[in-house]
């Protein structure tokens, strides 16, 4: 690739400049790449792996009561006497990592859940050993539960709420985007030519998809300017009002800017779904866990809302491609289904007659179920058994957890990495009480200002080519950041994963930052030297 072009770089496409940018960091073979584009986290959630891994000790040993007359083979668990056996085993390896976790889990799951434990025990030793498919399909039925009070407390908290929620439990908030986008098209929601509204900027594969030739959806932006912190304007979430808008799609807190919206807006997203009672709404709570007292737009619109969340940054768990969907038990999905024309209800009913006689009877959750397997393979679908029972471990984890230290652990390490950013840079730590830090969002505008001053600023920006600062950045020393571009921002602006490196990589990317802003402020005084210079000549 030629990156001597810097109209060219303006042209690549977010994959290519990512490409690019490491290509053009990688040129000095004796300096180190600092890559703080990628947004998987480098920490992770030790105590339930350390649960999974004595789960599936004492799940091998209910498996190796059976067939014991043969060499390398078992068989199922047993559900009578498993609660016994467990305490057997707990306190046969009291002491080892992960046992103590696991007793507590199972008592939290019989005294504040009231569950039976030995049905517990069961389906996860079941789960672990992997040895039947996923049934239910949707997600296995304690594992709902669970997952359920785990979802309850993380995206709702203590928010009215009424009514059941369903979940589907899935490969990844990748996979449920995958999903959503296909059945919300199968079942007749959103059609080609249908307009919907993101909330900018966002997660790149949020604007990608809907351009598909599969999809042919029109976007409309609200947006979320930095100015305005990141959070929507009134005036941009009044586009919402718009009937030809059939659904909002938004990432809460954002990717990239790394804020949660602010409670007045969401109250006033809340007063546009009372007005617009057929607006779906499609929020990504990725991110929602490191927020405190997080409300989810799910637990404010139940009736309008999909939710997505995933455990892979929360839990430091992209390996395992874990995450849900949810949505109400009454939602204006299922709804809308129900309202189609007669002929295409009958299309319907012929698509899904192969998994039940009453295809109108089902929900647009279980309609997800089937699209992910091509309604054919409906009775195989359903998420991998053993990544269901570390997602069951995850919750309780979670929930378990009553002094949120993993939750403080995980705010402090996004604090002191971004505390090192803006030491190193010479500026005052920007505050702002919505923010998550997952990400941070560096706008050039504001950065040059309040390095130098506004006139600076302008001088940068006119001079600047999209992309150019980044690929010096990246060239001159090593410090990878994607655009905000990318993201749909449309300032120039760059995002930085406060997830992926260590603290002291943070100071030096500071550091880079800083070498880069006074080689072109130096270049702004001569040029101003210059002029002033040839107006005294004349
Ligand atoms: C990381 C991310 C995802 C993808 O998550 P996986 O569960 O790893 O597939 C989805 N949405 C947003 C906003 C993300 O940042």
């Amino acid at each position: 690739m030629d990156l001597s072009n810097p109209d060219k770089l303006a042209l690549l496409s977010p994959f290519e400049l990512k490409d690019a940018l490491i290509q053009t960091a990688q040129t000095q073979r004796d300096r180190l790449m600092l890559n703080a584009g990628r947004g998987n986290p480098n920490f992770l959630a030790t105590l339930p792996r350390h649960g999974f891994l004595q789960l599936g000790s004492f799940a091998m040993s209910e498996s190796e009561r059976s067939y014991i007359y043969m060499e390398d083979v078992g068989g199922f668990p047993k559900r009578e006497g498993i609660e016994a056996r467990f305490e057997i085993f707990a306190t046969a390896n009291a002491g080892r990592p992960g046992v103590r976790f696991l007793e507590a889990a199972v008592s939290y799951v019989r005294d504040q859940l009231g569950l039976s434990a030995g049905d517990f025990l069961y389906e996860m030793c079941e789960a672990i050993l992997g040895c039947n498919y996923p049934v239910p399909v949707r997600m296995l039925r304690l594992t709902e539960e669970i997952v359920g009070h785990y979802i309850h407390r993380e995206m709702i908290g203590t928010h009215p709420f009424v009514g059941q929620f369903d979940t589907y439990a899935v490969e990844g908030g990748t996979a449920a985007m995958t999903y959503l986008f296909n059945s919300l098209r199968e079942n007749h929601i959103l059609e080609a030519g249908d307009s919907i509204a993101l909330g900018m900027p966002i997660f790149t594969p949020y604007i990608e998809i809907p351009l598909l030739n599969d999809y042919e959806l029109v976007e409309v932006m609200i947006d979320a300017p930095p100015e305005n912190n990141w959070q929507f304007t009134a005036s941009e979430l009044n586009k919402l009002l718009d009937p030809k808008i059939k659904a909002f799609f938004l990432v809460n807190p954002s990717n990239p800017a790394s804020v949660k919206i602010n409670d007045e807006s969401m109250a006033r997203i809340a007063e546009i779904v009372r007005q617009r009672p057929d607006l779906i709404i499609l929020t990504d709570d990725v991110y929602g866990t490191f927020a405190d007292n997080f409300v989810s737009l799910f637990a404010m619109c139940p009736h309008n809302t999909i939710l997505v969340y995933s455990f892979s940054k929360y839990f430091g768990a992209t390996g395992w491609r874990m995450g849900v969907i949810a949505t109400h038990e009454s939602n204006v999905l299922d709804e809308r289904i129900a309202s189609l024309p007669e002929d295409v209800l009958a299309s319907l009913d012929a698509r899904y007659h192969s998994i039940t006689t009453e295809p109108r009877k089902l929900k647009f959750i279980d309609r997800v179920v089937a699209d992910s397997r091509t309604v054919a393979l409906n009775h195989t679908a359903g998420l991998s058994t053993p990544v269901q029972a570390q997602m069951t471990l995850f919750a309780l984890f979670s929930l378990m957890n009553e002094s949120d230290s993993y939750q403080k652990s995980m705010k402090q390490i996004f604090l002191r990495r971004k505390q090192a950013l803006y030491k190193a840079l010479g500026l005052e730590l920007p505050h702002d009480a919505n923010s998550v830090r997952y990400y941070h969002l560096l706008d050039l505008e504001i950065l040059a200002t309040r390095m130098y001053d506004a006139d600076f600023a302008r001088w940068m920006l006119g001079r600047l080519k999209p992309n150019e600062a980044l690929f010096r950045l990246a060239e001159e020393t090593g410090v990878i950041l994607l655009p905000g571009r990318g993201f749909g921002t449309a300032h120039q602006s760059a995002r930085i994963s406060l997830a992926n490196l260590n603290e002291y990589d943070y100071a030096n990317i500071g550091l880079s930052i800083r070498k880069l802003a006074s080689e072109f402020h130096a270049q702004y005084v001569m040029e101003g030297d210059k002029a002033k210079t040839l107006s005294t000549d004349h």
